[in-house]
């Protein structure tokens, strides 16, 4: 699938839609999801044009991917939630029920979010 460009998450970060970032860095920019499902539910995307998780394991730098790992952890630290923990849930494609063809991790926590495997 190729990149489209007219995605939400890409006209977030060209800053055509209004977001609240709460953490960024050179390669990555996370804010709040517009429908949280958990008191934390945080979207983290990698400022790169990828579709989606497999396109970014495929295709991007270490230095990106370095990036969105350490993201990872200093969002979850700054949110309150190491402790506790959180889930990291990363929609897709078709059966993962991917909605926006950019790459996006959601971090969900702030309470007991039960089983989830299919
Ligand atoms: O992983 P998936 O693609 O299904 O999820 C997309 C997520 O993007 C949804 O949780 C939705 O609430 C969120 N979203 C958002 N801001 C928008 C559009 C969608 O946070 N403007």
């Amino acid at each position: 699938m190729s990149y489209d460009p007219s995605n939400i998450f890409a006209k977030i970060l060209r800053g055509e839609i209004p977001s609240k970032p709460v953490y960024q860095s050179e390669h990555v920019l996370a804010f709040p999801d517009i429908s949280p499902r958990a008191p934390v539910h945080i979207l983290i995307i990698p400022k790169g044009a990828y579709t989606s998780a497999q396109d970014f394991s495929e295709k991007a730098s270490p230095a990106e991917k370095i990036a969105f790992i350490d993201a990872i952890g200093a969002i979850a630290a700054e949110q309150g939630v190491t402790e506790t923990g959180y889930r990291l849930i990363a929609n897709t494609g078709t059966h993962g029920h991917q909605e926006v063809p950019h790459f996006h991790l959601h971090l969900v926590g702030g309470r007991a979010l039960g089983s989830m495997l299919p």
